[in-house]
């Protein structure tokens, strides 16, 4: 059933294992962790936006229905900008392209993760090999980098060693994309429902040549997969965990800058103490999202 109302949900509700034998991956099992504690969660149901009262978080409408609530948290990666903006909130946001290829299982290579010179690598439970370049930051040029141009000059700046443009279809894709739509017709999010880039052949061609020059057993290693994917970033690499006064009941978790793998559980954590009210894991000030609108210095604290 949709919550609060009669109709049926026709979205997935998340089963745990579809039947399939899965090893314990961090994400499922975080997810089956709520739901052990009461969350409902719903795979294959794109958000279109929310729906406000008197200027206040009222409703998300899914293209399933619409969910009745006064308070909601957008945890979208690199699609919060565009969810964004059809409220009206500008949210800087850019994306770089990570790449990362894996292996066959290699012998006599490292038990650890190693991040070397221009490659980095972590084993794999086949006995393959993760591998990406890690010292190389692909990005396309998209719209929003000129929209944002400003906002990222300083980081762009400070990581200009590293950072490789490139000009790819994303940018017609994006330029095509819809900045504003009615919540009862289809949204970018149905449209296009996984960010799915190509990998970037060149960076990952040397973090192979890097590689087999640091560790040798990787010389002829068969490459089984390569694929890409954004990471989300904001101008000064940290995480917007706020409220939208803008807004009352809106609430973001995004811009977790490249390392929200790492830190999502304290991210989460904490956007969920902001938007209950509760007393927060950590000071909230630096990761609030009136930085970017309130005229605050915005000082970047790591290259991306
Ligand atoms: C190749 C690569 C390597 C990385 N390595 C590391 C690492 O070593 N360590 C580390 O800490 N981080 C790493 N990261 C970064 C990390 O994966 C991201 O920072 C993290 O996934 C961001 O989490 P998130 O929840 O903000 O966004 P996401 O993981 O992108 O999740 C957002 C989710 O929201 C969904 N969504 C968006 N809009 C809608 C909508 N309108 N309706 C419904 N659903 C929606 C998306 O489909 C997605 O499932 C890496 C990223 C990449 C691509």
């Amino acid at each position: 059933m949709l919550p609060g109302s009669n109709q049926e949900w026709p979205g997935g509700l998340y089963t745990p294992t579809d039947g399939r034998a899965e090893p314990a991956i961090a994400a499922p099992e975080m997810a089956r962790a709520a739901q052990r504690r009461g969350a409902k969660v719903f795979t294959q149901t794109a958000v279109r936006g929310i729906e406000t009262t008197a200027g206040a978080v009222s409703a998300v409408v899914t293209e399933h229905g619409t969910i009745r609530c006064s308070t909601v948290i957008l945890a979208g990666g690199a699609w919060s900008g565009v969810f964004c903006r059809n409220l009206g909130i500008r949210l800087p946001l850019l994306s770089t392209i990570g790449s990362v290829y894996r292996t066959a299982p290699v012998l006599d290579a490292p038990e650890r993760s190693v991040s070397g010179a221009g490659f980095a690598i972590r084993k794999r439970l086949d006995g393959g090999y993760s591998v990406s370049h890690g010292g190389i930051t692909n990005f396309d040029i998209v719209p929003d980098s000129f929209r944002f141009f400003t906002d990222f000059l300083q980081l762009t700046w400070m990581a200009r060693k590293s950072l490789r443009p490139c000009l790819t279809e994303r940018f017609l894709t994006e330029w095509r994309q819809k900045s504003s739509w009615p919540l009862d017709q289809v949204s970018p999010f149905e449209a296009i429902r996984t960010l799915d880039p190509r990998p970037i052949k060149g960076t990952l061609d040397k973090a192979r040549r890097n590689l087999a020059a640091a560790f040798p057993a990787f010389k002829d290693v068969e490459i089984l997969e390569s694929w890409g994917g954004l990471i989300d970033a904001t101008p000064d690499a940290i995480p917007v965990i706020s409220p939208v006064e803008t807004v009352p009941g809106f609430f973001l978790a995004s811009g977790l800058s490249g390392h929200g793998f790492g830190i999502g559980p304290a991210a989460g954590q904490l956007a969920a103490d902001v938007a209950i009210g509760a007393e927060p894991l950590v000071d909230p000030a630096p990761f609030r999202y009136s930085r970017f609108t309130d005229g605050s210095r915005i000082e970047p604290i790591i290259g991306i």
